[in-house]
């Protein structure tokens, strides 16, 4: 029998229609959650998924699907999907190409009348961007956002008050949008890489491993201010040199040690702060990523270790204070295999990576088995007008994802 692919013209013609809701003369999208860009797009999405017969259903945080229901009532549901919301001024295909591919596998399958155990849903989330909070829909749904995270919505409360009356749903919904884990079979999502490494390679298809944690501290590094003339050198405690090697050498030990894993010192405060006097102290950011959280203790012991001897050797105190963390998510196993078995079977090179930005399937690997993949991105820019992927790329996408879902089918394979 003939593999079944999705109708790839259909697919090409809603992402352009999709593409004008919010559409900017350069090329780009504006359509941020919850705005009234925004709501036009829903409702576009709302009328596609009527139109294909299928079901539609909104939860109580927005987080909008179409779904393809199995004989059985009772049967538990497989989920794939993505976001339409975008930045400020981003690209057609960061989201977009996710839930509409989702939709498009659900198309394709209700035309060829499969009959699956399970039923099929197609997610489209509310603000992944994080206009109000990073993952808003996906966290809701897999239990873990909190009534905090909506006091400290990103706009603030005010403007998340209208935000969230436009789209018609309450802070109560939102908290209560979670799912039952023993409801779901899994989910897969759909996306562009937001990087250069699949076109560098010339691979089609990227399975993603791991989305990758961030920790994040401040370093202070305390030395003792002197005059910038008198002093002599040998004997200043001067705390921007220690904090200049300590960047200097982070580098080096990162590229050495953990590569892939990456380190950013993005903010830097001197005190007292003048030309003429020897830094007393000095207010580092420092950030780092890694795919699993093991590695990101051992990446985080030897950067702190590294401070402290650097400190130490300038003759400086160190104090460090934690910030922000976000936690790594593993992707499944099966589900990686099952992406890398579709890939192969319609002729498509793969390879496994790990992805550097956030996505809703972070959250959802929370409540189920979770997987990803990735297609080219031009020039790996994207979360701008210039953001592209090539119409054979979107569709090698779509094309992996429907049978990867058909492969995630309890009983298959
Ligand atoms: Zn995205």
């Amino acid at each position: 029998m003939r593999m079944l692919r999705i109708n790839g013209s259909r697919l090409l013609e809603d992402l352009k229609e999709l593409g004008r809701i919010g559409g900017t003369p350069d090329g780009g999208v504006s359509r941020p959650a919850m705005s009234p860009a925004d709501v036009a797009g829903r409702e576009w999405y709302r009328g596609r998924v009527e139109a294909a017969g299928l079901h539609f259903r909104e939860d109580s945080a927005g987080n909008l699907s179409a779904v393809l229901a199995a004989d059985d009532p009772t049967a538990r549901t497989l989920l794939t999907g993505s976001h339409l919301d975008t930045v400020p001024n981003g690209g057609r295909f960061d989201g977009a190409l996710g839930a509409l591919a989702a939709l498009e596998a659900l198309r394709t399958i209700r035309e060829a009348d499969l009959r699956l155990p399970v039923h099929l849903e197609a997610m489209s989330f509310t603000d992944e961007e994080g206009e109000m909070q990073d993952l808003l829909g996906s966290r809701a749904l897999a239990g873990t956002l909190t009534s905090r995270d909506l006091d400290q919505a990103r706009r603030g409360r005010e403007e998340l008050g209208a935000g969230m009356r436009r789209l018609g749903i309450t802070p109560q919904g939102i908290l209560a949008a979670r799912r039952e884990p023993q409801d779901l079979v899994a989910f897969v999502e759909l996306h562009i890489e937001q990087g250069a490494r699949l076109e560098a390679t010339g691979v089609d298809i990227g399975v993603v491993t791991s989305i990758v944690g961030i920790r994040s501290h401040w370093l202070r590094f305390v030395g003792q201010a002197a005059h910038a003339g008198t002093a002599p050198m040998d004997e200043r405690r001067d705390a921007l040199w220690g904090a200049a090697a300590f960047v200097r050498d982070a580098w080096e030990l990162v590229m050495s040690r953990f590569s892939p894993g990456v380190v950013n010192c993005g903010q830097i405060h001197v005190q007292p702060g003048a030309f003429n006097i020897v830094p007393a102290e000095v207010r580092l950011a420092l950030e780092l990523r890694h795919g699993t959280e093991p590695l990101l203790d051992e990446m985080e012991d030897a950067l702190l270790g590294l401070a402290e001897e650097v400190a130490r050797g300038h003759h400086l105190a160190l104090e460090t204070e934690p910030a922000a963390q976000c936690i790594s998510a593993s992707m499944n196993e099966t589900i990686m295999e099952a992406i890398e078995k579709a890939a192969t079977e319609l002729g498509l090179r793969h390879m496994r990576l790990m992805s550097f930005a956030g996505h809703d399937t972070q959250a959802m690997s929370a409540i189920t088995p979770s997987g990803m993949l990735f297609v080219p991105s031009v020039d790996g820019i994207s979360h701008s007008p210039s953001e592209f992927t090539r119409p054979e790329d979107l569709l090698n996408g779509a094309n992996t994802l429907l049978h990867t879902l058909l492969e995630l089918v309890p009983g298959s394979g």
